[in-house]
C-alpha cells in the first residue's frame, strides 16, 4: 500500500433497489476503508436520466444505514466534496471533456440516430462481428475529424446537436494493474469511442466517473466485475487528462452466481427461487411490482453483512462467524477471489440461525412481542409480561432460523393446546400411561419447589415407582402440555408454565382423552 490516504467509494445509480451484489460492493469498500483508516464515500451516479427511479437513493441510503455501513462522506453526510450527487455537479464536467477535445483525445461527433443506424446495418452487411463507432468506422461519419474545421466550427455555432466521444487509439495495448485480477491487458481494436458527453449537457458515466475520483481524491475503485470492461476506457482517460500519476488502484470484485453456478444472480431470481435479494423491501414505484428484502424477511443485518463479507471473500481459514469488528480487521483485497461466488440460500438462513442464538433474550423478547402484536390476537396469557416473553424466547431461539418462526413453536407458551398430536396419543396413551400422569400430577401439585431439576426427577420417580420406563411417556408429556410431539427443552418448558398452568393441562388433558 501507498502512503496515500485511502478513499474509497460506493457510486451507485439510482435505477432501482440496490441488488445484494451491489450491497457486497459497499460492504467490501467499508471494510476496507475502515482497515486503513480511511474515508468511506457515497456517490450518486445520476447522470442517465432515462434510467431514474424515485426513491431509489433513498433506498440505498435505508439499507445501507440499517446494515451499520453508512458511508461518512457522500449524500447523505456532505463533506468537502459535495455535491455527491452527479446531476448537480452537470456544470464541472464539460470542462474536461473540452480538455479532451483541445488535446485531440476526443472529438466531436453530430451524426442522428438515422446516421449511426445506417452505419450499423453497412457493417453488419459487411459481415462486422460487432459493428462499432471506432478507430476506423469514425472515419466515414459526421465527426469533427472528418469534417474540416471551419465546418464544424459552424455547426457547433448553429447549435446543431453534438456528442463528444472519446477518439481510441487504433493499435495500442493498454495496460493496468488490477489488485484481484492481476495484470489485465487490452488491445484498443476492441475498443470503441465511447461518447462522454451527451447532447443533454450531460456527462456519461464513463467521463463522470473519471472526474468524480480524481476530484473526490479517490485512492482504490473497487467495484463489481461488469465494470471491468470499461476500465481499459478509464485508463485511458486518467492518461489522456495527465492524471496518471493518481490513477486509483482498482479491484474488480467476482459476480455472485445463482444457487446453482449457472450464471449471476440477477433482480428477478430471488422471488422465483424463493430468497431475497435485496436488502429491503421495494415497491416498484412504476409497475408496483413487489420484490422482498432481508430486514422483512426477519434477517440480522449482521448477520446479513457476514454472509455477503463470505461471498467472494476468504479470510484463510475455516472461521465462517465475524463481527463486523473482526471483519474490519481480517478484511483484504488481496483474499477477494477472481472466480464468481455462488449465493446459498440454506447458508443464508444457517448464518441468521447462528446470529438468533447469539442474541440477547431481551432483544428477541422485544421482537417475538411485536410480531405477536402484529397477530391482533386476544386472550392470550403472560403476553404483557416481558421477563416471561424473555424466557420463552431463551428457549425457543435454539429451534429457529428466524423470531418469524417463532409464534408456530411456542405458541403453546401463551394458549393452552386444543388438540394432542394424533399420532402420539395413538402410540402411547393407554391405561396405564393414564394412569401415570394422574400420579403425577398428584405430585407435580404437591410439590413446593417447581424447577425444572425437581421437575425432572419427580417425573423419574414417579415413572420408576409404577413401573413405566420414562422414556416411553416423555414425549407424551410433551404432547399433553404443548400439543405437539417436538419442542423446546421439556422440563424448562414446564418450569416456565409454571406449576398451576401445568397442572391445569394435565388435567385437562385427563379429562378429554378417554
Ligand atoms: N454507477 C456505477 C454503478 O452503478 C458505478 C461503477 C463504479 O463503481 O465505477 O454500478
Amino acid at each position: 500500500m501507498s502512503d496515500r490516504p485511502v478513499r474509497v467509494r460506493f457510486a451507485p445509480s439510482p435505477t432501482g433497489p440496490l441488488h445484494i451484489g451491489g450491497v457486497r460492493t459497499a460492504l467490501y469498500n467499508y471494510l476496507f476503508a475502515k482497515k486503513h483508516n480511511g474515508t468511506f464515500i457515497l456517490r450518486i451516479e445520476d447522470t442517465d436520466q432515462n434510467r431514474f427511479v424515485p426513491g431509489a437513493e433513498e433506498y440505498i441510503a435505508n439499507a445501507l444505514e440499517w446494515l451499520g455501513i453508512s458511508a461518512t462522506e457522500g449524500v447523505v453526510n456532505g463533506g468537502p466534496h459535495a455535491p455527491y450527487r452527479q446531476s448537480e455537479r452537470k456544470l464541472m464536467y464539460h470542462e474536461f471533456a473540452q480538455r479532451l477535445v483541445d488535446s485531440g483525445n476526443a472529438y466531436y461527433a453530430f451524426d442522428t440516430t438515422e446516421e449511426l443506424e445506417a452505419m450499423r446495418k453497412r457493417l453488419e452487411a459487411a459481415k462486422v462481428a460487432a459493428p462499432q463507432y471506432n478507430a476506423i468506422s469514425r472515419g466515414s461519419m459526421k465527426n469533427s475529424l472528418t469534417l474540416s474545421e471551419d465546418e464544424t466550427k459552424k455547426k457547433l455555432e448553429a447549435g446543431e446537436p453534438y456528442v463528444i466521444r472519446i477518439k481510441i487509439p487504433r493499435n495500442e495495448e493498454v495496460r493496468f494493474h488490477d489488485i484481484i485480477r492481476g495484470w489485465v491487458v487490452v488491445h484498443t481494436s476492441s475498443l470503441d469511442d465511447k461518447v462522454l458527453f451527451k447532447s443533454d449537457g450531460m456527462p456519461t458515466y464513463h467521463l463522470a466517473n473519471v472526474v468524480d475520483d480524481y476530484l473526490m481524491n479517490i485512492s482504490h475503485v473497487i467495484r463489481g466485475e461488469e465494470w471491468l470492461p470499461s476500465a481499459p476506457l478509464h485508463v485511458l482517460l486518467y492518461r489522456y487528462l495527465n492524471w496518471e500519476s493518481v490513477m486509483p488502484q482498482f479491484a474488480h470484485l467476482p459476480l455472485l452466481l445463482r444457487p446453482d453456478g449457472n450464471g449471476k444472480l440477477s433482480k428477478r431470481d430471488g422471488d422465483r427461487l424463493g430468497f431475497p435479494v435485496f436488502p429491503l423491501d421495494w415497491k416498484d414505484p412504476a409497475t408496483g411490482e413487489q420484490s422482498s428484502g432481508y430486514r422483512e424477511r426477519g434477517y440480522f443485518p449482521d448477520a446479513v453483512v457476514n454472509l455477503l463479507a463470505l461471498l467472494g471473500w476468504h479470510p484463510g481459514n475455516n472461521q465462517e462467524l465475524f463481527t463486523k469488528e473482526e471483519l474490519i480487521e481480517a478484511f483484504s483485497l488481496e483474499k477477494v477471489n477472481k472466480s464468481g461466488a455462488k449465493f446459498d440460500p440454506d447458508k443464508a438462513k444457517w448464518f441468521n440461525q447462528q446470529y438468533l442464538r447469539k442474541a440477547d433474550n431481551s432483544e428477541l423478547a422485544r421482537l417475538f412481542k411485536a410480531d405477536i402484536d402484529k397477530r391482533n390476537m386476544s386472550g392470550l396469557s403472560h403476553i404483557d409480561n416481558m421477563s416471561y416473553v424473555e424466557g420463552v424466547s431463551h428457549l425457543i431461539k435454539e429451534k429457529a432460523h428466524f423470531v418469524s418462526e417463532f409464534w408456530s413453536i411456542g405458541s403453546f407458551f401463551f394458549i393452552a393446546p386444543d388438540m394432542y398430536d394424533e399420532a402420539v396419543i395413538q402410540k402411547r396413551w393407554n391405561p396405564t400411561t393414564k394412569d401415570f400422569f394422574g400420579k403425577l400430577n398428584a405430585a407435580l401439585t404437591n410439590s413446593t419447589d417447581f424447577s425444572h431439576t425437581v421437575i425432572e426427577t419427580l417425573f423419574k420417580s414417579t415413572a420408576e415407582a409404577n413401573g413405566v420406563a420414562p422414556g416411553s411417556v416423555m414425549q407424551l408429556f410433551r404432547v399433553l402440555i404443548t400439543g405437539m410431539a417436538a419442542g423446546p427443552a421439556l422440563f424448562e418448558t414446564l418450569e416456565l408454565l409454571g406449576k398451576d398452568e401445568v397442572v391445569k393441562r394435565i388435567s385437562t388433558a385427563l379429562e378429554k382423552l378417554k
